[in-house]
């Protein structure tokens, strides 16, 4: 069992808080990615976790057991960074086995576990290279294979496909996930690339200014952002965020400011109060401009082969449409927009925190 569980973990450099009580239970078998913005402290949380940086609050506890005090080398972990820290003189095989032999496993042993887990990376034909002879993708995997070789209760991954182009990182994507099925381990990854969260994780932790703002799998925090930091942070085009007058009564939400008025059908009741209200690019559709919607202004359509985005404004904000092409509008073009109830989402102007 590789449970890892933070208790109020906090972390302050000087007057600088860049982790700042973080709870967090990472179960047996998951894989939570830690999301954010860069500076948001997940380097510094993972660094925490590993033992290579002392938490100045909180507790750490691994497999029910706190290792807040053990050192790094004693912890049941394995980390791999995005510079993939290979020693440079030695072959594929001897980086791979590197682990074991600090350990004084037998040559034959070595030889055994390097070759297996060589098999399970798709590394047997490049065991005898050296470093500098293997591309960037195949090097990260001989560095995911010396974390893998200590058969590790749980691995921590900082960012390791940073260094890759576009089209390796999506098959590197693919193959740790394929991993992390196949070994049911527990993994804990670090990453600013929202892609990679929503592909990969079990659960998506979202943090700002050292705190956690959402932790959910990546459907709730796609469909449901606990505040506007992560409707911003999730989406690309992101969330359209407005300022408005909304009231709930009666079966029908009104929503009012310049150039805003929706009347959309609803269950609840809610007094009339500002709200920012969130709507997704691909949840928004051109209506008659009778009906009520948000009017616009189309200033630009990109085309992005299957799909295309409307850029257009409204009351000096910007608007986003995305949808299947052709989407019908052209730049100049007047439109209202509007949406279905389940779609839109209130957060307090104040706090920034969802309402409903
Ligand atoms: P990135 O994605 O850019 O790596 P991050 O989310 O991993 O960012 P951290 O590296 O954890 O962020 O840093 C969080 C905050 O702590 C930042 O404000 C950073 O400047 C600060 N910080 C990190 N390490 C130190 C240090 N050794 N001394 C002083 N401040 C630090």
């Amino acid at each position: 069992m590789s449970r890892i569980e933070l208790q109020g973990l906090s972390r302050r450099f000087g007057s600088v808080t860049a982790v700042n009580d973080v709870w967090l239970d990472v179960a047996d078998g998951e894989f939570v990615v830690l999301l954010g913005p860069s500076g948001c402290g997940k380097s510094t949380l993972l660094r925490m976790i590993a033992g290579l940086l002392p938490p100045t609050g909180g507790r750490l506890r691994l497999a029910g057991a706190d290792i807040t005090d053990v050192p790094p080398q004693q912890r049941d972990l394995a980390m791999v960074f995005q510079s993939y820290a290979l020693y440079p003189h030695l072959s594929v095989a001897r980086n791979i086995g590197f682990p074991l032999r600090a350990r004084r496993w037998s040559r034959a042993d070595i030889r055994a576990k390097v070759a297996e887990v060589a098999a399970t990376l798709d590394l047997v034909e490049l065991l005898d290279r050296k470093p500098r002879e293997l591309s960037g993708g195949q090097r990260q995997r001989v560095a995911l294979g010396r974390a893998l070789v200590r058969d590790p209760g749980a691995f921590l991954m900082d960012e390791p496909l940073s260094n890759l182009d576009a089209k390796l990182r999506a098959s590197t994507r693919a193959e740790i996930s394929a991993l992390h099925r196949r070994l049911g381990a527990t993994m804990v990854y670090v990453t600013h690339d929202q892609v990679e969260a929503m592909t990969m994780a079990t659960r998506i932790a979202l943090l700002d200014g050292g705190k956690l703002e959402q932790v959910g799998t990546p459907a709730e925090v796609y469909d449901e952002p606990a505040s506007v930091f992560v409707a911003r942070f999730l989406g690309s085009p992101a969330m359209n965020l407005l300022d408005v007058n909304v009231r709930a009564e009666g079966g029908a939400l009104t929503a009012r400011a310049t150039d805003v008025e929706l009347g959309l059908g609803i269950d609840g009741e809610m007094p009339e109060r500002e709200v920012v209200l969130g709507v997704r690019p691909e949840h928004l559709r051109p209506a008659g401009l009778a009906e009520p919607g948000i009017r616009a202004a189309v200033t630009a359509v990109e085309n992005l082969g299957s799909e295309e985005v409307a850029l257009c404004e409204a009351a000096a904000r910007s608007i986003c449409v995305r949808g299947p092409r052709p989407l019908g509008l052209r730049p100049g073009d007047r439109v209202n927009l509007t949406t279905r109830p389940e779609h839109l989402h209130l957060f307090d102007p104040g706090s920034g925190r969802r309402l409903a």
